[in-house]
Formats: structure tokens, sequence, C-alpha cells
């Protein structure tokens, strides 16, 4: 069923164009002393950046993936898919993203409650055109498109503006992942999740305009760090759990947490980027999607699955964070063995002291749990079973989320628009040919994007 499975799931938002320049796992060593040394020290990540010799690096990034098909007739529809069209005709109602706000889930004794999710609002936001812009370098790239530091012509601000190809995107059936992305993004508003500002198209690509969030990702930080000491790491582990919280809160499931898609602010304040999967959900949902290293079991197991999938991410992102590499990671990429080992389960984790104090660890393992049902943050306390751990005892959550915590590492900037947080991508003709009048096929597909692209 695995092996299936894995056949399944196409591969996108491959990141990786740097694959020769691929890390050095081997210079790893998990049982060397902390790098910055066990004391919390404000200025410890940096200390280290400036003393360890590291140079500017690149890294492979992991792809996220994604099924094709993400809607339940596509499913049911598929040949050798009986046992979805199976597990289609149990489910009460299909995945919708905006309009449901009555929420069925059972409650310890699988009694059915029902409550009421907030209705997701959208934002104001701005009417924007390509030609409000001046486009500048690439931030980052994904499998349909690519992010590029933009400077308005008007305010003469810095933003991120994601190109997406629209044929590329219907090609990989991301169609309703992409809508989503946008209808989610405009809903949201919290200090530790970016901020879309506003959203168009043109013949061929759409366009989100966001915040530019110039310290890079925190996956750079770590893998320059190797491994972060117990303070850092709860840090960041505590915002993303803000974060966590508040989408939760919304009905909205995020599904692709890792190091990449923390994106660090100016301030050293984490911001949660990419919100390629993210849905609102009505107690459950069931597409195969996320980073292979990050997927929960149920999700390899094809079970429908609920918030808590997001809670499993944020154990594992601990975990990485403390070690420098995820639990489960093996060094050649056989995605059957490693998804073996995400549904056996946690027990076989090692963790050694040298980077887990025992908080850690429970937390960790707490997160982790194979049962959802049993998993820290979806029990009857919810997130408030994670935020009252042991680990994070030290913690002043409201003092947090009002970042008035000074951050661990405060990125080096050197005025707005400095981008040298970010890797370099290949510029590959950049932005060249947005604007220019193509063959049209797709737009109806994305309605909420406005034809202000087109000069
Ligand atoms: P995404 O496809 O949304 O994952 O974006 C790809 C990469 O572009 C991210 O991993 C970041 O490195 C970069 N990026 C995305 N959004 C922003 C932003 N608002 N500000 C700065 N960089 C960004």
């Amino acid at each position: 069923m695995i092996r299936r499975m894995a056949d399944r799931l196409g591969h996108l938002g491959q990141h990786t164009h740097n694959s020769n320049n691929k890390r050095d796992e081997d210079a790893f060593d998990p049982g060397l002393p902390m790098p910055i040394g066990g004391a919390p020290s404000p200025t410890g990540v940096s200390a280290f950046l400036s003393a360890s010799g590291h140079g500017h690096g690149v890294y492979d990034h992991r792809g996220s993936i994604s099924t094709q098909a993400t809607s339940v007739s596509e499913w049911s529809s598929s040949a050798d898919n009986s046992s979805h069209a199976n597990l289609h005709n149990q489910l009460k109602r299909v995945d919708s993203d905006m309009d449901m706000v009555v929420e069925e889930d059972a409650d310890a004794l699988g009694r059915l409650q029902v409550q009421q999710r907030p209705k997701l609002v959208r934002r104001p936001r701005g009417v924007y055109r390509l030609s409000d812009f001046i486009f500048q370098r690439t931030l980052g790239t994904g499998s349909f498109g690519r992010v590029h530091l933009v400077r308005s012509k008007h305010n003469l601000r810095f933003y991120a503006i994601k190109v997406l190809n629209k044929d590329r995107v219907v090609k990989m059936k991301q169609v309703e992942h992409t809508n989503n992305e946008q209808r989610m993004l405009e809903c949201v508003q919290h200090p530790f999740i970016i901020n879309l500002w506003g959203y168009f198209q043109d013949t061929a690509n759409l366009y989100m305009v966001m915040d530019f969030v110039p310290g890079g990702e925190l996956f750079t930080l770590l893998r320059r760090s190797n491994r972060f000491p117990d303070p850092v790491a709860k840090f960041y582990a505590a915002e993303v759990g803000l974060a966590l919280n508040h989408l939760h809160g919304l009905g909205i499931i995020y599904r692709d947490l890792k190091p990449e898609n923390v994106l660090l602010n100016a301030d050293g304040h984490i911001k949660v980027a990419d919100f390629g999967f993210a849905k609102a959900v009505d107690t459950t949902t069931w597409t195969l999607c996320g980073t292979p290293d990050y997927l929960a079991p149920e999700v390899i197991g094809q079970q429908r699955y609920n918030k808590s999938v997001d809670w499993y991410a944020l154990g594992i992102l601990i975990y990485e964070m403390l070690f420098g590499l995820p639990p489960y990671h093996q060094t050649e990429q056989n995605h059957l063995v490693l998804y073996d080992r995400i549904q056996a389960g946690p027990s076989k984790v090692a963790f050694p002291p040298a980077a887990f104090s025992d908080g850690a660890r429970d937390l960790i393992m707490k997160l982790m749990e194979t049962d959802p049902s049993k998993r820290y943050g979806n029990m009857r306390h919810g997130a408030g079973d994670v935020f009252a751990h042991a680990w994070f005892r030290e913690v002043d959550w409201a003092r947090l989320e009002g970042r008035e915590i000074t951050a661990p590492y405060l990125p080096r900037i050197n005025g707005d628009g400095d981008a040298s947080a970010f890797e370099r991508y290949p510029e590959e003709g950049g932005a060249e040919g947005y604007g220019m009048v193509t063959e049209d096929q797709n737009g109806a597909l994305f309605p909420d994007f406005e034809y202000t692209g087109t000069s």
C-alpha cells in the first residue's frame, strides 16, 4: 500500500537547483558538543555563524509533494482507486474551503460534537498591476514559478511577488491548492504569518504580492549552524506553535511545515510562508501532501486526517532544529523506507542527550505520537497541552505573541531590499516574459485573480 502511495505522489516544488552543492551530511557529527555551547545566548547563533567558518553555503531544499488528485471526484473516477472510492462513500461531505462553517468532531467517547468554526473573513486588499513594480532578483523557486524581490514604483517599498505559471499549475493539478493559497492568505493576519497585500493575473501567470521578509529561511540558518541550542529551538518552535494555533482557530490546516517555509523577519521573528497546501477544513481531509520527512503517519496511511498533522510536523521541526536532521532522515532518498519508518512510530528514534533535554524529548514524542487522538495539540485541551508542556515552561506566551521577546538571532541586513540572506538562483530570463500577451485557456480556473497583469 505504501508503495502504491509513493508511486502516486508526484514531486512538486523541488527547490533543488543546487544539487551539486549538496550539504556534506557526513561532516555532521551528532556526537559533537553543541556548536554554540549549552547556555542560552541572545547572540549565540550569530556568534556561531561568524565563528564557524561556514561561508554562505547552498543547501538542498526538500521539495513538497502532493497527489495529483485533490478532489474526491478525481479519486473515485480513478480505476485503480477503489479503496478511495469506498472511502469517499463513507464521507459525509466533500472538502470545501470557504463555505462550510459547521464542524463535526468526535469527542473521546466517539460522540459527535457539532461546533461552529469561525467563518473566514477576507481582509481588504489593494488593487495591483504588474506595472506598479520593478522586478529584481529571484528569492526562491518552486515547480510552477518563482518568488521575486520587487520594488513598488509608488511608495518605493520592497515586496516579494510569487509568480505562478498557470499552465504548469494546471498540468500538475494544483489549481485547487493554488486557489486555496490565495484564499487562506487573504483571510489570515498574524504577526508570525506572511502578509498578502494583493494578487492578480495576466494571460500566462498568477501574481501574489507579499511582504518581503529579508532574513532568509530558518532552513538556511539551521544548515549553517548545524543545529540550534535548546533555547534557540524553543524560541522558534514557540512562535511556530502560535502561528499554527492561530490558523487552526480559523479552521485552517497548514500542511507543509518545515524550516524552508519559516522565514526570518528583519527583527529575527518568524513569518510562516508558502500556503500552497493550506486549506480550510471541516473536521478532516485526506489529500496526500506535504514534505516526506514531515508527513504524519495517517497521511501516509491514506486515512482522513485533521489539524493534528501540523502538530506532528512541529514535533519533527523541533527534532530537526535540535539535532540538525529530521528523525527519520536517511542519506539515500528512498521514500518507501522513510514511510515505513514513519509508520513504525517514534519508539526507535534516537535522542542523543547532547542534543535533547528530557523536556524536549518528551514534547517531541508527544507531538510525534502515531495515534492522532493521543497526539499533543489534538486532545481535549488542544494547543493548550503543547503550550503548557514543561519544555516551554519559561515561555511568556502573551509577550511572545506581542513580539516583545528578543529574537535569538538578528539577520544581518544592509538596508531595505537587501536580499543577501537568500541563496542565489539562476535568473533564467527573470521577469522578462511577465505581462506579455499569450494564449490563455486557464484564466477562468482562478476566478479571484483579476486581470490587471497584462500591460
Ligand atoms: P514558496 O514557493 O512560497 O515556498 O517560496 C519559495 C521561496 O521563496 C521560499 O522558500 C523563500 O525562500 C522565498 N520567499 C517566499 N515568500 C517570500 C517572502 N514573502 N519574502 C522573502 N522570501 C520569500
